[in-house]
């Protein structure tokens, strides 16, 4: 009976898993008005993972970690 559950157990945990890994984000398609992630330098072109809309103008970043730093500090990171 044991077995029956860890079996399920195992099982239940490979689906989620599997649900998980679709879940992970993919590059975002598009348009941003910075080539660079302000925060890190990346390439938005080839690692864009999150946005940011400031003063009207779409800002693309690599990651959500990046986006929060931009957000406490727009004025910072913003060229004028
Ligand atoms: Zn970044």
């Amino acid at each position: 009976m044991k077995h029956i559950l860890s079996a399920a157990l195992v099982a239940v945990s490979l689906l989620s898993y599997s649900q998980e890994a679709k879940k992970a984000p993919a590059k975002l398609n598009v348009k941003v008005v910075n080539t660079e992630d302000p925060i890190c330098g990346m390439k938005t072109a080839q690692f864009l993972k999150d946005t940011v809309t400031y003063n009207k103008k779409l800002y693309g970043f690599c990651g959500t970690h990046c986006k929060e730093a931009f957000k406490k500090e727009p004025k910072k990171y913003v060229k004028k």
